[in-house]
């Protein structure tokens, strides 16, 4: 690209986004200290940031910017840093000869919307918190990123904050002089020496408040939108990181001590500082003061009427005059406290595993034979206290994303506000069953709000047996509806078991619908297995008694990730209800759009239940849980006895469930959930054309199953195989696990909001773990 003026213009830059980025789009210059930056708004609204370099800029830095950034494309933060937008032929990076002037480098980068933080006065403990955790998820995302431009000498190394030291004279002021120079000598003498076995690694080493952008959508509290500009990025003690912020997030404050404690209570409950990171807070906060009042020192010597830095070193000073006021062992010990506060202690895997054996009920596993300690979960990742990223593929309960922002924000804005009980009225309990009661199909319009999965299912049970005055219920084999007495003795997956006692008289099993493996198979088994549905009423009506409920999944999650054979849960519901039985659909594993075809599971098998039971994914990981039933069951539960459910239903949950079912319309995750749910099957059933180990593919959206087996005719059962798949899957980052009777069920229930290139990289990891299985067998 040859530009021709000296300074590039608008136009250079809408021709070059044009010509090289094939970016139709209007240009508006943008402040920038190195560079010359440009607002590109495309056509559709979109906009991205272009940015032309200073001449004969050092191309070591702008790559290793590059690369920084394109490395936390995969990261926790990846939202929250720009990302690099490759030209049409897939460069990120174009030189950009100005004719005599010399050359220069252009690259793209994504907009951030939001402003820069220093424009914003309101700044709420929770924004400060969020700063902080943020920027200690992008220094664990950085602790495994190098680049040679990363070992640059730079001005403002903290490290070398001394170096500056030079400058004091330049101060004019004794008094000021003298303050900065003890500081100095402290530093050189008694704070250098404890850099010294402190963490380290690549930080970015400015989130000053130009650096940090805020948003605040209307009427709401100011939110992180990002952190920009790596320039200053650096390989240092990573502790500097936040040590820089908060010192420039003190500027001006009337509290500053809390208010850097409120930054390193969220920094520190991401990444826990070390007892001398704590111990050195303190002398690097003041550090970057010092510099900062150093180099304006020796900015104003150079240009005594430079008025932007006569103003913009008071704050500086202000800050420094107070700091020197405040008890340094004092302000350590508010830092001490506040990282203290923000999290228990952490303690290694082997203290752990010690304290549960001793305090823990002792009859729970634990996933994976070398545990993960999980600390952070966002989106469909989850994240181990060293930082490793995992694509969690199994947990259906954080339905909308791990930690999803709206649903925080709600729990946190309603707990902050009001918790009760459902005997006062409240308008997020009526909302709540207004919107659930509608995605309905009728009859289906009262609600009831329990806690758990187990609750629900045993108020189904009491409204059934109320309704039907019986309490003999038809179950399917290998179900789970629960841990209670009433629900283990109708869950032959429990009570079958080892430990368990068998089923309970009034509990009649039928086979599985599972029409791979079970008695009946192929497509058209469904009418066969409603046909045992059929012959339990019967024996129970020919023993003199009478049904009260068939209950099933609407699809058969411990059973196997199990579809029902076609046209099965429709007869056999039909079958209860000519009985007069009613039909309890357990959609606690299955519910709220995860089929992608409908919103509810039942409906993808043209069933309509009596009564439905919710549970996992309502709340997002918040405990809740809802039964919906018709008017006619309700009204028969009216037995003079109350329900009420001390936690059931209160505004807080209420607050949780209309912003996961906002969540789910807003981002459209049911029909996320059946493209790449489709995507994800359409790449497994390829991947059975050529791996054996593969029996069954089978699902529904994002609701997953893979049988593994070592003979397709015998099917054969590959449970070591399985286990070895699970684990091999979660070496490569990948959280999966079996299930079913035989142990040999791959599950696949992810967060709704994975996306295709999560599926993309998940089947090429299986291929590849699937291939070596087979090859060490071979
Ligand atoms: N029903 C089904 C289908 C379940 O999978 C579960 C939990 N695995 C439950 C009910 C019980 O739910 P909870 O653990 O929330 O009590």
């Amino acid at each position: 690209m040859t530009g021709t003026a000296s300074i590039p213009t608008v136009g250079d830059a809408e021709s070059t986004a044009h010509e090289i980025w094939g970016l139709d789009c209007r240009a508006e210059p943008l402040a920038g200290e190195v560079d010359r930056n440009f607002l590109l708004v495309a056509r559709n609204g979109e906009r991205s940031v272009l940015k032309i370099s200073r001449e004969n800029a050092d191309r070591v830095e702008l790559d290793y910017q590059i690369e920084a950034l394109r490395f936390l494309e995969r990261s926790p933060v990846a939202h929250f840093v720009q990302r690099v937008m490759p030209t049409a032929d897939g460069h990120l990076l174009v030189p950009y000869d100005r004719g005599e002037s010399g050359r220069c480098w252009v690259r793209v980068l994504s907009f951030l919307d939001g402003s820069p933080l220093v424009n914003t006065r309101k700044r709420p403990p929770a924004l400060l918190e969020e700063i902080g955790r943020n920027l200690a998820r992008l220094d664990l995302a950085l602790r495994d990123f190098d680049h040679p431009g990363a070992h640059r000498d730079h001005p403002w190394n903290i490290e070398r904050t001394h170096d500056l030291g030079r400058f004091s004279k330049q101060i004019a002021e004794p008094a000021r002089r003298e303050l900065v120079e003890r500081q100095i000598e402290r530093f050189r003498h008694e704070v250098v020496p404890c850099f010294e076995g402190l963490d380290r690694g690549v930080i970015h080493n400015d989130a000053n408040d130009y650096n940090l952008l805020v948003r605040s959508d209307s009427g709401e509290q100011p939110r992180l939108a990002g952190l920009i500009d790596f320039g200053d990025s650096r390989y240092t003690i990573t502790v500097a990181e936040l040590a820089i912020a908060a010192a420039y997030l003190m500027l001006d404050q009337e509290n500053p001590l809390a208010i850097a404690a409120l930054v390193a209570a969220g920094y520190a409950s991401v990444r826990p500082l070390s007892t001398a990171e704590q111990n050195v807070l303190l002398d690097l906060i003041k550090a970057r003061l010092c510099a900062s009042a150093l180099m304006s020192a020796r900015g104003l010597h150079l240009e005594p009427e430079n008025e932007y830095l006569q103003i913009s070193e008071q704050p500086v000073w202000r800050l420094l005059e107070r700091m020197s006021m405040i008890d340094p062992d004092e302000a350590t010990s508010t830092f001490v406290d506040a990282c203290a506060q923000s999290s228990a202690p952490v303690r290694n895997t082997d203290e752990i595993l010690e304290l549960r054996r001793k305090h823990f009920g002792f009859n729970l596993s634990i996933s994976y034979s070398e545990p993960l300690k999980i600390v952070r979960g966002e989106g469909q990742y989850l994240f181990d206290d060293s930082g490793r990223r995992y694509l969690d593929l199994v947990n259906n309960v954080c339905h909308v994303g791990h930690c999803h922002p709206s649903v925080v924000a709600a729990a946190r804005k309603q707990m902050a506000e009001l918790n009760t009980n459902t005997r006062y009225l409240h308008d997020n309990l009526t909302e709540y069953a207004l919107r659930l009661a509608g995605t309905f199909p009728e009859p289906l319009e009262v609600c009831f709000f329990a806690n758990s999965g187990t609750e629900a299912n045993d108020l189904a049970l009491r409204l059934a047996r109320t309704h039907t005055g019986s309490k003999e219920i038809i179950v399917l084999d290998h179900a789970y509806h629960g841990h209670s007495p009433s629900l283990v003795e109708i869950s032959p997956y429990k009570c079958e078991g080892p430990g368990g006692e068998g089923l309970a008289d009034h509990a009649h099993k039928v086979p599985m619908p599972d029409a791979y493996r079970g008695p009946f198979r192929g497509p058209n088994s469904g009418t066969d297995y409603a046909s045992e549905v059929r012959k339990a009423i019967a024996e129970i009506e020919g023993s003199g008694g009478k049904l009260g409920a068939f209950m099933a999944e609407s699809l058969i999650g411990c059973g196997g990730q199990v579809i029902p054979a076609p046209g099965f849960l429709s007869a056999a519901s039909d079958a209860a209800r000519s009985a007069r039985g009613v039909f309890i659909a357990d959609e606690v594993q299955v519910g709220f759009g995860r089929v992608g075809s409908h919103l509810w599971a039942f409906e993808s098998q043209d069933a309509v239940p009596d009564i439905v039971t919710l549970g996992k994914p309502i709340g997002n990981g918040h405990p809740m849980s809802a039964v919906v039933t018709t008017r006619e069951i309700a009204s028969s539960f009216v037995t003079g006895m109350e329900y009420f459910n001390t936690f059931g239903g209160n505004p807080v949950s209420c607050a949780v469930g209309l912003a996961v079912l906002d969540v789910i319309e807003k981002e459209g995750l049911q029909q996320h959930a059946l493209e790449v749910g489709n995507r994800l099957l359409g790449g497994l059933r390829e991947l059975q054309t050529r791996h054996t180990l593969i029996g069954d593919v089978r699902g529904l959206g994002l609701f997953i199953g893979i049988e593994l087996v070592r003979d397709r005719e015998t099917l054969e059962p590959a449970d070591t195989e399985a286990s070895q798949v699970i684990d091999e899957m979660k070496a490569r980052g990948f959280l999966l696990s079996t299930d079913g009777p035989l142990h040999n069920v791959l599950k696949i229930k992810p967060p709704m909001v994975l996306t295709a290139q999560d599926v993309d990289e998940t089947l090429q990891a299986l291929d590849e773990v699937l291939s070596e299985l087979t090859k060490g067998r071979g």
